[in-house]
C-alpha cells in the first residue's frame, strides 16, 4: 500500500516536472520566436535607413565577401548580384577593388579616391564621357558579435573632380595661350636690344609690328578670360532685365565693326522681323553675342565681298536670331567642338597669323544660356555657315544668373 503510494507521488513528481520543463521550453521557443522578430524588424529598419542613404554602403566580412549591400550600391553595379560575392568579382575594375581590399586585409580604417578612365565604370564597362572619380571610405565595425566586418561607403564625387578638371584645364590652356605670344614678344626684344636691330629701322620696325600683334592678343585673351570669370561667378554676374531693341544693338555691332567692314568690301545685311524686334534681357550681352558672332564671319574670312547676314525672327513667342555668312566655313569634324574654350579651328589658323582666342564662341554660349536660350552651328565650308540662336521672348524675366555649368 504504502510503496503503491509512493509510486504514485513519484509518477505525480515527474509528471509535474516534465509538465513544467515543456511550459518552459515552450515559454523559450516563443522568447526565441520573439527576439528573432526583434532582430528581424531592427535589420529591416537598419536596411531601410542604410537604404535611404544616397552613396553606396557595403558590409564586408573577413574573407572580403559582402555580406550586405544598400539600394544605391545595387543601382551602381546596375542590377548585378552583390550578396555573397566577392569585392574581386563585385567590382570588375580593379582599383575600386584593391582599395576596399586593403582595408578589409589591414583591419585599418582608409580613404581612397579612385579616378576611373571614361570607359570604366565601377562595373568595369563602358560607362559616360570624360570618366568618373570616386571616394572609398572603408573601416572595420568596432565589434559585430564574432564577425569581423567592415563598412565600406563609396561615394560619387564625379561632378566636383569634372569641375575641377574643367578649372585644371582653364588655367593649363590660359597659361599655354599667354606664354606662346609672350614668349614671341620677348624674342623680338632681345633681338632689338642685342643684335642691333634698333640700327635697322625697316626690321625694327616690323619686328616692332609683330610684337604689338602679339600684344593685342596678350590684351583680348586677358579681356576674354575676364568676361567668363565673371559670368561664372554667380555672385557679380547678374542679367540686367530690360526690354530693348534687337535693331540698336546691330547698329552698335555695325559701328564697331565699321572700318573692318569697310576694309573687306563685306556685305552686312539685316533683316529684323518687326515682331522680333523686342528682346528682355541684358543688352549688353546681347551686343557681345552679336558682336563675336559677326567679327568671327569677317575675321575668318579676310577675303573681299564677303556676305554677312543677320536676321530676327519670331515664332510662338520663341525668337529666333540668326548670323549666316558665305565664307571658308567650319569643317564638320570642328562642328561639334567650336563652342568649347579655346577651341580654334586648327586649318584655318595654321594659314594664316592671329585670328583670336578660342574662348569668343563660348562666351557667347553661356550668355545665350544665361538668358534660357540655345545656340547651334551649322556649316556647308564655302557656301553657308549659320550660327542660330533661340530664346523664349521673356525668359530674361526670369534668368537672372549665369548656369553653372562649365564646358
Ligand atoms: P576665336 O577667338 O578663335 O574666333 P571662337 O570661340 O570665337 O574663337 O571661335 C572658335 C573657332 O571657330 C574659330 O577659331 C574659328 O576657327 C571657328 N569659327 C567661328 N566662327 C566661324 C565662322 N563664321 N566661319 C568660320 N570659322 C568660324
Amino acid at each position: 500500500m504504502l510503496e503503491t503510494l509512493l509510486i504514485m507521488t513519484l509518477v505525480a513528481l515527474l509528471g509535474f516536472v516534465f509538465l513544467q520543463h515543456r511550459q518552459q521550453q515552450q515559454a523559450l521557443r516563443r522568447q526565441e520566436k520573439r527576439n528573432r522578430e526583434v532582430r528581424k524588424e531592427a535589420l529591416r529598419e537598419r536596411d531601410q535607413l542604410l537604404d535611404a542613404l544616397g552613396d553606396a554602403f557595403l558590409l564586408v566580412n573577413e574573407t572580403s565577401h559582402i555580406v550586405f549591400a544598400n539600394a544605391c550600391a545595387r543601382k551602381l553595379v546596375k542590377g548585378r548580384r552583390l550578396m555573397g560575392r566577392s569585392i574581386m568579382e563585385a567590382f570588375l575594375d580593379d582599383q575600386l577593388s584593391v582599395a576596399i581590399m586593403k582595408c578589409v586585409r589591414t583591419g585599418k580604417p582608409m580613404q581612397e579616391r579612385v579616378t576611373l578612365h571614361s570607359t570604366y565604370t565601377p562595373l568595369g564597362s563602358a560607362g559616360g564621357q570624360g570618366g568618373s572619380a570616386w571616394v572609398i571610405d572603408a573601416a572595420p565595425l568596432a565589434s559585430h558579435g564574432d564577425a569581423a566586418l567592415t563598412r565600406v561607403v563609396i561615394r560619387d564625387v564625379t561632378i566636383e573632380y569634372q569641375a575641377d578638371q574643367v578649372r585644371r584645364d582653364f588655367v593649363a590652356n590660359a597659361s599655354h595661350e599667354l606664354r606662346t605670344p609672350m614668349s614671341i614678344i620677348n624674342g623680338y626684344l632681345e633681338n632689338l636690344l642685342d643684335d642691333d636691330v634698333l640700327e635697322e629701322p625697316v626690321m625694327a620696325r616690323k619686328f616692332l609690328g609683330t610684337m604689338r600683334k602679339h600684344g593685342q592678343r596678350i590684351s583680348r585673351l586677358v579681356e576674354d578670360m575676364l568676361v567668363i570669370s565673371k559670368m561664372e561667378s554667380g555672385e557679380s554676374m547678374v542679367l540686367n532685365q530690360e526690354a530693348f531693341g534687337i535693331d540698336d544693338c546691330v547698329q552698335d555691332v555695325r559701328d564697331r565693326l565699321e572700318s573692318m567692314i569697310s576694309h573687306q568690301q563685306a556685305q552686312v545685311v539685316i533683316d529684323v522681323q518687326p515682331e522680333a524686334l523686342q528682346l528682355t534681357g541684358d543688352r549688353f550681352y546681347w551686343t557681345q553675342i552679336l558682336f563675336n558672332l559677326v567679327e568671327n564671319a569677317l575675321k575668318q574670312n579676310p577675303r573681299h565681298g564677303l556676305q554677312v547676314a543677320i536676321k530676327a525672327r519670331k515664332d510662338d513667342e520663341v525668337v529666333t536670331l540668326s548670323v549666316c555668312d558665305d565664307g571658308v566655313g567650319i569643317p564638320a569634324a570642328d562642328l561639334p567642338y567650336v563652342f568649347k574654350r579655346f577651341y580654334r579651328v586648327e586649318k584655318h589658323h595654321s594659314q594664316s597669323g592671329i585670328k583670336g582666342t578660342g574662348l569668343g564662341l563660348s562666351i557667347v554660349r553661356r550668355a545665350i544660356e544665361a538668358h534660357g536660350g540655345e545656340i547651334r552651328a551649322t556649316s556647308v565650308p564655302g557656301q553657308q555657315t549659320c550660327f542660330t540662336i533661340t530664346v523664349p521672348e521673356g525668359e530674361g524675366h526670369s534668368a537672372d544668373r549665369m548656369p553653372d555649368s562649365a564646358d
